[in-house]
């Protein structure tokens, strides 16, 4: 018999929350920790988006702000971290979908570009969980606006992500400002190298929770294609994106120019698509991202920052259309498709030169990832060296058709709407604020 929330000892008001929001069970992530944190220890979690982390720090977080504060004083009583903007208001918002029947609970997201009177309005009152990225936490605790002395959870989300976007001494300030009693979670996809010695400062003797990935992207379908230049993979992306089992679908660029480009390109070849980096306003991002919940975008096209902490179950597949930089992205990047219990597809381009890149990625992930090649437009340069136990797939050799969920169809060509007949972009400036205002609000939604 399957363990259920109520097994971990969650209280009413959490439980009839999580029975509104659909959960049914908890997540190997929520089983190990919310016991362990309820029983106030400090925790390690090495656990990959989409596991349900999420809700596995805020729940003990939440059950512990069920009981009144015993300290005076207007400061929050637990805080989070995380590294982008994004995703703070992600975890916010499920703290309000969990904490819905506690109707006392008032929470903020601090993060940058936005503005700061609403957020130093919501701090001039009793607060009980502050959402924030580190940049702009430290321009309120500076302000002095933040009075630590109250605190009784700090959580770490995607520790390891904050401290490669060099986030480290901004983190060890706000610590330092915490009380020293209070409980540490830390969330992290990896303990190697700086962030495993911040965890050993940061943590009393932890317990230490590790989530295999296999278990979590058992329901990613990954796949591997090889083309010879831009070219050749613009033709590859305008096959696969024909597929009528795209529901939405994330394609991942290395740079913020290209992320406009592809969306251009795509937009003006009738996909509702949109792009989505860090160099939009916040409000531009925001938009976005409501779009893309709404089904206003069918495809958005992503820089790796910026798309930390998209949570839309929708999305069928991620293309990586550019490699990671970081071997540790791709898994990141791949989490975007395949939440919340679905199948998703997950199909990385890579020019028969990149075969180191492909390589450091498959040896983070400790597997190869599965190469395919379409019928047709399979690469024609060589690469350097194959090592032995490649497996090659053709879909036209096995004659396979991936009957899974969030596949493409192989050797048929289907157009859907009229994906694929060009037309003129009455947008086409590469602006991104036009393109936030004008296209995607009023693109038609495929
Ligand atoms: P996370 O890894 O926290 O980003 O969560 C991934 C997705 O799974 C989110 O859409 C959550 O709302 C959803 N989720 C988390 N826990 C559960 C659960 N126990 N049952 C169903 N969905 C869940």
């Amino acid at each position: 018999m399957p363990l259920s929330f109520s097994d971990l000892h969650l209280q009413k008001p959490l439980l009839t929350a999580l029975t509104a929001a659909g959960y049914e069970k908890p997540t190997p992530v929520q089983l190990e920790s919310i016991p362990a944190a309820l029983d106030n220890h400090d925790l390690m979690v090495s656990a990959q988006t989409g596991s349900g982390k999420t809700a596995a720090f805020l729940l003990p977080t939440l059950q512990k702000l069920i009981k009144r504060s015993e300290k005076p004083g207007k400061g929050p009583r637990a805080l989070v971290l995380t590294p982008t903007r994004e995703l703070a208001q992600q975890v916010e918002k499920n703290a309000q979908i969990y904490g819905k029947n506690m109707p006392w609970l008032r929470s903020v997201t601090l993060v940058g570009g936005t503005s700061f009177g609403q957020q130093i309005r919501a701090l001039s009152r009793p607060i009980d969980l502050i959402v924030a990225t580190p940049g702009r936490l430290m321009d309120h605790m500076r302000q002095g606006r933040i009075d630590f002395s109250r605190l009784e959870v700090l959580i770490l989300d995607e520790a390891d992500r904050m401290l490669d976007m060099g986030f480290i001494d901004d983190i060890e300030t706000i610590v330092a400002a915490t009380p020293a009693e209070r409980q540490t979670l830390l969330f992290s996809a990896t303990w190697d190298g700086m962030v495993g010695k911040l965890a050993q400062k940061l943590t009393n003797q932890p317990q230490k929770i590790d989530i295999a990935r296999e278990e979590e992207q058992g329901k990613i379908d990954e796949q591997l294609l090889y083309c010879d230049d831009i070219r050749h993979k613009n033709r590859l992306l305008d096959y696969l994106l024909r597929d009528t089992s795209i529901d939405q679908a994330v394609i991942f660029t290395a740079t913020k120019a290209m992320s406009e480009q592809l969306a251009d390109r795509l937009y003006e070849n009738g996909f509702s698509a949109n792009c989505l980096h860090g160099d939009m306003p916040q409000g531009w991002r925001n938009r976005t991202l409501m779009d893309l919940r709404k089904g206003r975008i069918k495809i958005l096209v992503a820089t790796d920052v910026a798309a930390r902490g998209i949570d839309v179950p929708s999305i069928t597949h991620v293309i990586n259309y550019d490699l990671p930089k970081q071997a540790e992205d791709y898994v990141h990047r791949i989490g975007r498709t395949g939440r919340a219990g679905r199948t998703g597809l997950a199909i990385t381009f890579a020019e028969v030169n990149e075969y180191v890149k492909v390589h450091k990625i498959e040896r983070y992930l400790n597997r190869k990832l599965s190469e395919q090649t379409i019928e047709g437009m399979e690469p024609t340069r060589k690469r350097a060296a194959k090592p032995a136990g490649k497996s090659r797939r053709s879909f036209s050799n096995n004659g396979q058709n991936h009957s899974r969920n969030g596949n493409w169809n192989n050797g048929q060509r289907r157009s859907n709407g009229n994906h694929g007949q060009k037309r003129s972009n009455p947008h086409s400036q590469s602006n991104h604020s036009r393109r936030n205002t004008a296209r995607s609000a009023s693109s038609p939604s495929k």
